[in-house]
């Protein structure tokens, strides 16, 4: 696809992206892990949008869901326990030339990186955050997280967790400066492509919760979400994710929610009876930190140096 003018300069046609571009090592998940089916969709999402392969960059913290990075054909940061956002956030901020995708799970990022979250949220970088959750810690075999359900056995509550478990999307619903809040499930590939898609688009931190079967410790969890398609409610709207019609017949249980309405958005989200679906809140033209930080970006060393000397020499006695 290349073409050559009077200068005999080479000239680059447009980017020819195949599934195969984007595909990293095997992946070494369980059999029937809801991660494949994510890691499928973010695949198929990069093909057809043509992401630049060496201008995409996925950061992970640790757990199961965090091996993703080494799955792709990307640049990756498989980074500590917790810690994917201010990664993600360090490199945004100095490079915002880069497209930014962070994987985080219910340990990673409501245990350990809650302060993380909380802040990388208001912040609200162009980043597009992918919680998968699949409400246990899986890689080490089987303990208590954040989003277990009261009642639910691991290894460190063998006689159930006792806890009332944290909501991902009512806790990012009440951060100010919150641009963007969807969930999925992995088990509707187009809804859940859609909403990676529309996540991807938008301009600030969108922060997708994705409901995700752990078939090795927590088979049951979301089963009869699977089974009764009831469980599941979609929300609708002109402003929200968009499904053919095909798959939209797979939710015979919707709601038209407006994803402006941030109360609404929050009575949703706080539902027990039923899993929402769909865009909760969307805010267009939010701050965006990263837009601060990259001020000085093309700085040469000498302007750097200037720079510094300027404010240190306010402190001269
Ligand atoms: Fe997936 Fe659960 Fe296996 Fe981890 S333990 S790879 S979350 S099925």
């Amino acid at each position: 696809m290349y073409g050559l003018n009077l200068d005999w300069e080479i000239e680059p046609g447009p980017r020819t992206c195949t599934l195969e571009d984007y595909k990293g090592a095997e992946a070494r998940w369980c059999p029937g892990c809801g991660d494949h089916a994510v890691l499928n969709a973010v695949h198929r999402l990069a093909r057809d949008e043509r992401w630049p392969t060496e201008r995409t960059v996925v950061v992970s913290g640790i757990g199961c869901s965090s091996r993703f990075p080494h799955y792709m054909s990307t640049y990756g940061f498989h980074g500590l326990h917790g810690r994917a956002l201010p990664v993600a956030c360090g490199i945004r901020s100095r490079r915002p030339d880069l497209d930014v995708i962070v994987i985080t799970g219910d340990g990673d990022c409501c245990a350990i990186g809650t302060a993380h979250w909380i802040h990388a949220i208001r912040y609200n970088m162009n980043l597009t955050v992918l919680l998968l959750d699949n409400n246990i810690y899986g890689l080490t075999k089987s303990q208590t997280s954040p989003t277990t359900r009261f009642g639910e056995k691991s290894n460190t509550h063998p006689k159930g967790s006792f806890f009332a478990s944290l909501n991902p999307i009512s806790v990012t619903l009440g951060i100010p400066n919150a641009s963007f809040v969807a969930q999925t499930i992995d088990w509707n590939p187009p809804h859940l492509y859609a909403t990676i898609k529309a996540a991807h688009r938008h301009q600030g931190t969108s922060f997708v919760r994705i409901l995700q079967r752990c078939p090795h410790f927590t088979p049951h969890v979301f089963a009869p979400a699977q089974q009764d398609l009831n469980q599941v409610l979609l929300m609708t709207h002109a402003e929200g994710i968009q499904l053919e019609e095909p798959a939209r017949k797979l939710f015979p249980n919707c709601v038209e929610h407006d994803p402006r309405d941030l109360a609404a958005a929050r009575r949703l989200a706080d539902r027990e009876d039923v899993y929402p679906v769909g865009l909760f809140y969307r805010k267009e033209g939010a701050l965006r930190y990263d837009e601060h930080t990259a001020t000085g970006i093309d700085f040469t060393p000498q302007q750097k140096l200037d720079a510094l000397n300027r404010i240190l020499d306010r402190f001269r006695i």
